[in-house]
């Protein structure tokens, strides 16, 4: 095994730490250049750059982490570069081919291995892949020129000392039209979620529930989770809606509780209406897996699940355990689920 960073991998945050290496490549006439690993983490750019003027730019989030067995992998990466070509194809962006952000991916996790959080520790070596238009844009138009990079930061556990349930609001704000940009993973679509989670935060909750943008009534996400609930006679139910975010998690999360739990799961709309009656709720994405909901704040009425503020459901709970342990090497993985880097 690699030596490792003298870090206290248990007690960092979620915040940026700069290691050695970030991967590069440049779009230009065309073509992706061959790119590289380089230890520069600086961007310079024009000033009339198309991201800074008309924010082109959209990103992934996945992580790298220890198995058991010592061995170094990723979550299903190639849905995180497939899902990265759904976004550049809405802003008007090049693609990047799959292979490429494989092997980039692959490169990245290599050079920083010495960053790769010990299996145990519950940190993870967090990945951001993300694309931006470079050259000067001045009249509306797509850039010509773009760069792909991605970094690597290790991340603390996301929950320290279990997984206590969150309070969270309704929001009177939207996050996403019906036929935008919901269902990209695009920084605009965070720029403008930072107004109602500041305000929700002052208020004391955790995060915001958004509804549908047309008519106020279904359940969508919220600003970066989906939902997942579970209703009293134990069916799994998750919101379907074109503006909301296909999260990587609760795919897998669905697959899960169906193929291997046996559960039975609804993909469907989510009346709001319907909230009160469900016995969970749950959060997912990649950062907590699933952060489970133990209150909704509907203005000023709350809505208290029977599963309660200590800790997560049960079925919430069996869903989370299931799909750390399949990350995580001890219960066996769904075929290509697992990348092996090292
Ligand atoms: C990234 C993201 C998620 C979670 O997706 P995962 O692939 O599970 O990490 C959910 N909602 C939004 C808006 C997101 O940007």
């Amino acid at each position: 095994m690699a030596e490792k960073k003298d870090i206290d991998w248990a007690n960092i945050g979620f915040g940026y730490m700069k290691t050695d290496a970030r991967y590069v490549t440049n779009f230009k006439n065309g073509a992706w250049d061959e790119g590289c690993i380089t230890d520069d983490d600086k961007v310079v750019l024009s000033e009339c750059a198309g991201v800074l003027q008309y924010a082109q730019t959209c990103f992934e989030g996945l992580k790298a982490y220890t198995t058991k067995d010592g061995h170094i992998v990723t979550f299903r990466p190639d849905l995180n570069a497939s899902r990265l070509n759904d976004s550049c194809e809405r802003l008007e962006m090049p693609t990047l081919p799959e292979g490429r952000f494989l092997e980039a991916l692959d490169k990245l996790v290599l050079a920083n291995k010495e960053w790769v959080p010990p299996y145990g520790s519950g940190a993870t070596l967090y990945i951001r892949p993300y694309m931006f238009g470079t050259n000067p844009v001045i009249g509306v138009k797509p850039a010509d020129e773009y760069q792909f990079r991605m970094f690597a930061t290790p991340v603390g556990p996301y929950f320290k000392g279990g997984a206590k349930p969150i309070v969270i609001k309704v929001s009177d704000f939207d996050r996403a039209a019906p036929h935008g940009t919901g269902n990209i993973k695009a920084g605009l679509n965070y720029a403008m979620s930072l107004y109602p989670i500041v305000k929700a935060h002052e208020e004391g909750f955790a995060e915001n529930m958004y509804l549908d943008a047309a008519t106020r009534t279904n359940v969508e996400e919220t600003g970066g989770a989906n939902f997942l609930f579970v209703t009293k006679d134990g069916k799994v139910v998750t919101p379907k809606s074109d503006s909301i975010l296909p999260s990587i998690t609760r795919r897998s999360l669905v697959y899960v509780a169906r193929e291997i739990l046996g559960l039975e799961v609804e993909e469907r709309v989510v009346p709001f209406e319907e909230v009160k009656d469900f016995a969970e709720c749950g959060l997912c994405g990649t950062a907590a897996v699933i952060s489970p909901v133990g209150k909704i704040n509907d203005h000023g009425k709350e809505i208290c699940f029977p599963s309660g503020m200590e800790e997560m459901g049960p079925v919430t709970k069996k869903l989370y355990e299931t799909l750390l342990g399949i990350q995580q090497g001890t219960i066996e993985a769904p075929e290509g689920w697992i990348h092996t880097i090292c």
